[in-house]
């Protein structure tokens, strides 16, 4: 049975790359009927902080990419957050110590630094000083009073993998200096934490970004070991998922504002519309669609067809996808949806009135087609559901749109529909079309532009007879009066 995870380390804010990896380790999960695992690396205590955990736990509860086991949630293999399980990696650490797949290590790193200069080695890392210390060399470092790290001795020879994305790869170990499993106070670090999860969490498959890839060698080594003592069964399999490149062709870094995922909240993605998104990065449903649905990703998803190259990250085409989403609720849930913007916008009360739900109930209609994002909403409903005394114009617009001819033009409108027997769309427009486009001679765009602006007070709006009928006789004739004058 599959059990994949997420691992991220609760430093800084959330971003773009580990939702990837979360969504393709979720699809991977639920393709197969298997566990997906929610761990938290949080061992490096100078960096992790309680908000960023927080965050994390928030953001991919916004996005609805449930997991089986893991931190909030529990499950057989808890707990979940490193900082909760020092006692096992200790006891790990001392049984490893009985082997002879680790030394202890007593360099500094200076002087690491200093015999790579005098050989002139362009190996980083570590020599393997420390490999064959005879009893006199330790008693002596000991007496110094210094105090040894654990090292992992890399085999000789080579190691590969048949990595689920990218196809057998091979390090040479002549290159994988020995590592550090713990700090000198004992403290474990990332190299010793993860396989040990890994193995002890009974992880099958390990779906990660690329930037880990060069880890994948030790972890592979330190995994041998492990089932020699009997902590690790068998050793998963790892897929290397591709970086997303920004702009000028850049890795997506954390100074990158669109690397942020809660940005993508605040900006009024839908979490479809952004794991939709995410999704193409690396992956395509078919070779000519775009849009689908999280269980379509599911059905056909296979890691197998993940794209080794670079993903481009392109906010546009996020924008685009996120505005097929919103097509694709119903009118309810989208009017849901937009509830908290429109509030925060300060255009709605909390708890909306039963007027104003009605209101939005005919208009979420008229806008689904002309919102990429949920923060347009203020925009593009604001002033149906204003009172007029608090009702406003876009200045850049009123400058630009209600001239002295513009306000003519509002003017014969006003004084058009004034005289209406009945208030409805095709009557509105009816009775503008022949005051202004046939009796005045105006193209529609000279002519409703004016008549747009005076009434909803911008230049993007809802259709605008359907919007006077909703907003209703006297407010229209209101509003085309008061920007006559
Ligand atoms: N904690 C690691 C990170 O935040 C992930 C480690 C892994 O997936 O193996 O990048």
């Amino acid at each position: 049975t599959v059990r994949v995870r997420m691992a991220p380390s609760p430093t800084g804010s959330p971003h773009v790359g580990l939702a990837r990896t979360a969504l393709y380790n979720w699809a991977f999960a639920r393709r197969h009927g298997g566990t997906f695992v929610f761990r938290i690396e949080d061992t490096d205590k100078e960096r992790n902080t309680e908000e960023s955990y927080a965050s994390l736990v928030d953001l991919f509860g916004w996005l609805g990419l449930d997991w089986d086991e893991g931190v909030e949630v529990g499950g057989p293999y808890g707990p979940y957050r490193q900082s909760e399980r020092s006692e096992l990696y200790a006891d790990v650490l001392t049984r490893l110590r009985e082997t002879s797949s680790t030394y202890d290590c007593y360099c500094t790193t200076d002087e690491v630094d200093a015999r790579r200069k005098a050989t002139g080695s362009k190996v980083m890392g570590y020599d393997g000083f420390c490999r064959e210390l005879s009893e006199e060399q330790v008693a002596a470092f000991r007496a110094e009073g210094r105090r040894p790290v654990v090292r992992f001795r890399m085999p000789d020879g080579s190691i590969t993998w048949d990595d689920l994305v990218r196809g057998e790869i091979t390090f040479e170990t002549a290159f994988v200096p020995d590592f550090a499993l713990c700090r000198a106070n004992g403290d474990p670090l990332y190299t010793l934490t993860a396989p040990v999860d890994d193995a002890t969490m009974a992880i099958t498959h390990v779906l990660r970004g690329e930037d880990l890839l060069s880890s994948t060698p030790r972890q592979l080594a330190l995994f041998e070991a492990l089932k020699a003592i009997g902590v690790a069964e068998q050793t998963p399999a790892y897929g290397h998922l591709p970086y997303v490149m920004g702009e000028g062709n850049k890795k997506l870094s954390k100074r990158d504002p669109q690397a942020h995922m809660a940005l993508y909240r605040e900006q009024g993605f839908l979490p479809e519309g952004l794991l939709n998104y995410l999704a193409l990065l690396g992956w395509a449903i078919a070779a000519d669609r775009d849009v689908f649905t999280l269980a379509e990703m599911v059905e056909t998803f296979d890691i197998g067809d993940v794209n080794p190259n670079p993903a481009r990250f392109d906010l546009k085409k996020a924008e685009a996808i996120n505005a097929s989403h919103m097509r694709l609720l119903g009118a309810e849930d989208l009017t849901a949806r937009m509830v908290p913007f429109l509030q925060g916008a300060g255009v709605l009360s909390d708890p909306p009135t039963e007027a104003e739900l009605q209101v939005l109930g005919q208009a979420v209609p008229l806008v689904a087609e002309r919102m990429n994002k949920l923060t347009e909403a203020p925009e593009m409903l604001g002033f149906l559901l204003t009172e007029e005394e608090s009702f406003t114009r876009d200045p850049a617009e009123v400058e630009k749109v209600l001239t002295e001819e513009g306000r003519a033009v509002v003017q014969a409108s006003h004084d058009a529909l004034a005289a209406l027997p009945e208030w409805s769309t095709a009557a509105i427009e009816a009775a503008l079309r022949e005051a202004l486009v046939e009796e005045r001679g105006l193209k529609p765009r000279v002519a409703f532009g004016p008549v747009r602006v005076a009434v909803t007070g911008r230049r993007i709006s809802p259709p605008l007879f359907e919007s006077m009928e909703l907003l209703g006789r006297e407010r229209s004739l209101a509003r085309l009066a008061s920007a006559t004058s």
